[in-house]
């Protein structure tokens, strides 16, 4: 997952890289607070927060005198940048740059250890100089034993470089390893006449480590989707009027495939996986029955570690309004029969027969 710049400095400052002073906006009235506008002298950087690289020539950064800012935060919040609009603008002390440097620090796969990269000339050429002046890149790989940066290979990177450069790079290479990163990358590394900065942060964390980061995995769920994955289901949002429970994606899909060939739609389907009890299959019912437009709900579970009569209770606990047509085959399914039809559930043998069901009492 790759980190928005502000997460990303905000993760960079704890690990002591200096970063600009600055603060997230999410409307341009903010701006007008004037305890915010007194943080920053005459002119401030306001930079667009999208997940795209190359926002500067895209249009995402604009310079401004503070004045100026809150139109300027306008212009940023309603334009797109490659597709996408901000949520959230960052608003920056604008830095006096001297220099850009680039660092970069990534695996090399081949030889299986951390590889940093570093140009004497950053900014948003980079790209640029890597395919027309490649000797301006210096790469370095070391043992991914070592927590720090060697001083040889330190040394080698910087070359002429200013000497203050390194404890940065060495910072960034800490985050990398601590944030499980796929990428840690400054580009532009800036000098001022104040001291080093990272004025830009890109922070690539594995996903297959986002759980013990602590990250969510993705943060643009629906608050069901956000249920679901917490329960560790399956779960995908359409727009009919059919919820599907099953269990195993093979006999999920085809409950859908048999749905679209009876002519219905699916309103959203989970699955539930192996080995559900009554009360994880009643947590799937709530959730599928929760979404505004689902008439009636089809459970098409296959019995095996997973008990047709746990199910049962499953679906009898939920207690929801809309109908729900079950098949169940398989282990106590006899149980869990009787137990539905006591109840007042439609019970059916086959799959037909319950999305045949479903499409009549829920198109
Ligand atoms: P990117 O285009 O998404 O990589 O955005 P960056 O944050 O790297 O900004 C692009 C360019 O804008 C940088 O290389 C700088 O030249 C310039 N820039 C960004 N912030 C500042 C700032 O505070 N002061 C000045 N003078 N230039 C800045
Ligand atoms: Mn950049």
């Amino acid at each position: 997952m790759k980190l928005l710049e502000y997460e990303a400095k905000e993760i960079f400052k704890d690990f002591g890289i200096p970063i600009p002073r600055g603060v997230v906006i999410t409307s341009p009235e903010e701006l007008n607070d004037p305890a915010l506008a007194g943080q920053f002298a005459d002119e401030v950087a306001i930079k667009s927060q999208v997940d795209v690289g190359g926002r500067g020539k895209a249009g995402g950064i604009v310079l401004t005198r503070k004045e100026e800012a809150v139109e300027a935060a306008t212009m940023l919040f309603q334009k797109e940048i490659k597709g996408l609009l901000p949520k959230v603008l960052l608003i920056e002390e604008k830095l006096p740059i001297q220099h850009e440097y680039f660092v970069s620090i990534t695996i090399d796969r081949s030889s299986q250890s951390p590889t940093i990269l570093f140009a004497g000339t950053g900014g948003v050429d980079i790209e640029t100089t890597a395919t027309t002046n490649p000797d301006a890149l210096r790469r370095v790989k070391f043992s991914p034993l070592l927590s720090d940066v060697p001083g040889y290979a330190m040394r080698y990177l910087l070359g002429d470089a200013p000497k203050a450069l390194g404890p940065v790079i060495n910072s960034l290479y800490r985050v990398f390893c601590e944030k499980d990163a796929l990428l840690a990358e400054i580009n532009p590394l800036v000098v001022t006449p104040r001291g080093v900065y990272a004025a830009d942060a890109k922070l690539i964390v594995d996903d297959n480590a986002l759980h013990r980061q602590g990250i969510a995995v993705n943060r643009d769920l629906t608050p069901r989707e956000r249920e679901a994955e917490e329960n560790g289901f399956s779960y995908v949002e359409l727009d009919g009027t059919i919820g599907v429970i099953g269990n195993g994606a093979g006999l999920t899909m085809s409950t859908l495939d048999l749905i679209d060939y009876y002519d219905g739609k699916a309103a959203n389907f989970l699955d539930v996986g192996g080995g559900a009890g009554h009360d994880r299959v009643m947590k799937a019912v709530r959730l599928i029955a929760g979404k505004p437009g689902v008439n009636v709900i089809v459970v098409n579970l296959l019995g095996g570690i997973t008990r047709c009569d746990e199910v049962a209770h499953g679906i009898i606990e939920a207690g929801i309004d809309q109908d729900v047509i079950v098949r169940l085959a398989g282990t106590n399914e006899a149980e869990g029969r009787a137990l539905l039809q006591t109840h007042g559930y439609e019970m059916l043998d086959t799959m037909e027969a319950v999305v045949r069901r479903a499409v009549e009492v829920g198109a």
